[in-house]
């Protein structure tokens, strides 16, 4: 990443030197590690001015080398040296993964880090992290406890299931259910629902390394109660129903009822495992949204396991949660794999704060990814129209136009919010050059590019990040 501005083109008669004489004109590193050191009030350490000095010294070598570079010139200038170690120490002190503003509109994406957590899950790990905890003792008592109590207590309470505990995430949880209940045999599912979660995450892969062997049955489109029924054997450990998430099939298609599978594998003394993804924990309905399968209709349904992530419409930490009947619960807590997979402190903390504020019925308020599903149309227009005028008072033109804002995270594919965004109209590929300039800015921001317009969605991005955003953009387009 050169974060170097573009120099103006030098004088070509007067850049009359050969590059090798301006090769021997270029400052040694000790010289650049002083004047750094003269500047007095940067915190780094002399290996790191070193380094700085050496980085900048050997681009402006390279560039030197370039045969028609008229940059060079510029570049190999001691004082642009200097400046670019600068730079370059500025960019060492800051850490890689660090915060970005998501002006796509998308409300859960996997690579902008998933769901933002709410200020109280934010609170209550910050405060776990800073000292020692109860995690794994009983305070009444002096002895030791479960850390898996808050969360397994409050997700009980939310989906009506008896028993429930947390891990890393859901795949993980997919696959130690797995392993548990069905190892070295047989697990039935439809064609139409061996899905490929995204990252090479697919159903079948985690199936085998499970050891659990994989029964296919039905077709891509249908899949009937009775295609599960026949191929049912003394082999047969479980069921398996996955909620296909981030694609639709339309048109000619069928697939048993969750609580026809329930009744079907009980009546064979058999466990209904559901991987139901998102963990979606309200009622989607409420914002014109299609229905996303929630863990609780699971549950009412039969489903004897439980599995979906932390992150997605949650709105919580990284994690897997199962929940499902008690004494399948206790096998899956023994197996060896639990221990590999279990979650840490801090993202315990963050998910119990994050459950609570479902049980105290303030998620949609409380819960940015809830917050953002739900925040009102005209409160979207009015920031789009804001952001317009203050780029209209620097004199970039902009409008704020309808559209539309996705939920992403591989839930409620297809599904929509309308939106208002902030539209930029730019030449050529001025709108794709503004885009990367906003990506390597500080803070970066991520935004859209559609038919040679940079689009910027105010409902993903917090009302406190206006300002920067508003800087970075005027700064991005002006180049
Ligand atoms: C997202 C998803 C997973 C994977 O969950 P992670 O928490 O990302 O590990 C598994 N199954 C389904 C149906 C999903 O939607």
């Amino acid at each position: 990443m050169s974060r170097r501005s573009p120099r103006p083109a030098q004088d070509v008669t007067s850049a009359a030197a050969q590059p090798s004489d301006r090769r021997r004109a270029l400052p040694s590193v000790d010289e650049v590690v002083r004047a750094l050191a003269a500047e007095g009030h940067e915190e780094y350490t002399h290996v790191q001015a070193v380094r700085a000095a050496r980085e900048a010294l050997a681009e402006a070598r390279h560039a030197l080398k370039q045969p028609d570079s008229l940059d060079a010139g510029g570049a190999a200038d001691a004082g642009a040296i200097i400046s670019r170690a600068r730079e370059l120490l500025a960019e060492q002190r800051r850490p890689t993964l660090r915060p970005v503003i998501n002006a796509t509109g998308v409300i859960i994406s996997t690579n902008l880090g998933r769901a933002p957590l709410a200020a109280a899950a934010i609170e209550t790990m910050a405060a776990v992290a800073a000292g020692y905890s109860n995690l794994e003792y009983e305070l009444r008592l002096g002895e030791r406890g479960s850390r898996q109590a808050p969360v397994r207590n409050l997700l009980c309470a939310l989906t009506g299931a008896e028993d429930a505990l947390a891990v890393n995430n859901n795949a993980a949880a997919v696959m130690l259910v797995l392993a548990a209940l069905a190892s070295g045999k047989e697990v039935i599912v439809s064609r139409g629902e061996l899905v490929e979660i995204g990252g090479g995450f697919r159903i079948p892969d985690v199936l085998r390394q499970s050891g659990a062997r994989l029964i296919e049955v039905g077709t891509t489109n249908r899949t009937r109660l009775r295609d599960f029924e026949q191929a049912l054997t003394d082999e047969t450990a479980a069921l398996l129903a996955v909620h296909p998430s981030n694609f639709r099939i339309v048109g000619f298609t069928e697939a048993p009822p969750l609580a026809g599978l329930a009744a079907l594998a009980h009546d064979h003394g058999l466990p209904l495992i559901h991987d139901v993804g998102s963990g979606c924990l309200l009622a989607t309905e409420r914002w014109g949204l299609a229905h996303e399968p929630t863990p609780q209709e699971s549950i009412a349904a039969g489903a004897d396991v439980v599995c979906f992530s932390g992150d997605k419409l949650l709105g919580g930490p990284q994690a897997g949660l199962i929940a499902g009947r008690a004494a399948l619960l206790e096998q899956i807590a023994r197996h060896p794999l639990m221990r590999a997979v279990r979650s840490d402190k801090l993202t315990l903390a963050a998910l119990e704060a994050t459950l609570r504020l479902y049980r105290d019925e303030v998620a949609e308020r409380e819960i940015p990814v809830w917050r953002m599903i739900a925040m009102p149309q005209q409160h979207i227009r009015q920031r789009a129209e804001r952001w317009v005028a203050h780029l209209a008072s620097a004199e970039l033109a902009a409008s704020a136009v309808a559209d539309f804002s996705t939920i992403g995270g591989g839930s409620l594919p297809g599904e929509t919010l309308p939106t208002t965004v902030c539209a930029i109209e730019l030449p050529g590929t001025a709108a794709d050059l503004a885009a990367e300039r906003l990506r390597l800015g500080s803070p970066p921001v991520v935004a859209r590019v559609s038919r040679g317009r940079l689009l910027l969605d105010p409902r993903t991005v917090h009302p406190d990040a206006d300002d920067a955003l508003l800087h970075a953009l005027e700064e991005a387009i002006r180049g």
